[in-house]
């Protein structure tokens, strides 16, 4: 199937709201780091289109790294098993750190990343999420700051992929069992 702008399943958030959310959470985030520096540090692959607006938003000193992190196993178990791929490049000692994710699902893949972080001595980690899917979630796990709440379906697009397509549609929408 070719991604096709008008077709590609039931739009959620179209590229207007993105812009207009990242906006919001980019004022909000100035204000609770006024004066400071702040590392956001984006998960691969699925991040980098949020990133890319969210950062624009945010008029502090910032400065941005990527991390990989691949969750294996059941993904409605806490046992899901998570490896990093691509490691951050950054010293994180005594900075603050925004992981800015694009989904947050079961929670096993932050969590996990969230603690491995800790080994860095950052002065402290938050969690900027583009969706959140909270009736998904195995570990107790609530991100600082969220773009969109979404039931629990499967969604595509603004860097959100099915099987790495589907990431460049500007907006997010789902997928329906016959699509
Ligand atoms: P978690 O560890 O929270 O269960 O999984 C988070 C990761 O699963 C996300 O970063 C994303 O890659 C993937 N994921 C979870 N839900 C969805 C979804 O609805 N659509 C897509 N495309 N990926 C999802």
């Amino acid at each position: 199937m070719i991604a096709n702008r008008e077709t590609m399943g039931k739009i959620l958030f179209t590229e207007e709201q993105i812009r207009k959310r990242a906006e919001e959470l980019g004022e909000e985030i100035a204000r609770d780091y006024e004066g400071e520096e702040v590392i956001l540090l984006g998960t691969l692959k699925g991040s980098v289109v949020w990133m890319a607006d969210l950062m624009k938003e945010i008029p502090l000193d910032v400065k941005i790294d990527f991390v990989s992190a691949s969750s294996y196993g059941s993904a409605t178990s806490t046992s899901g098993v998570v490896t990093i791929t691509k490691d951050v490049d950054m010293d994180l000692f005594n900075k603050h750190v925004i992981i800015v994710e694009d989904i947050v699902d079961t929670g096993t893949t932050l969590n996990y990343l969230k603690e491995y972080l800790k080994e860095r001595n950052p002065k402290d980690v938050k969690i900027c999420t583009l969706l959140d899917k909270p009736a998904r979630r195995v570990i107790d796990l609530k991100p600082d700051y969220i773009g969109f709440t979404v039931d629990d379906l499967f969604v595509i697009g603004y860097g959100l992929d099915y099987d790495q397509k589907y990431r460049n549609l500007p907006y997010i929408s789902y997928l329906e069992n016959n699509e």
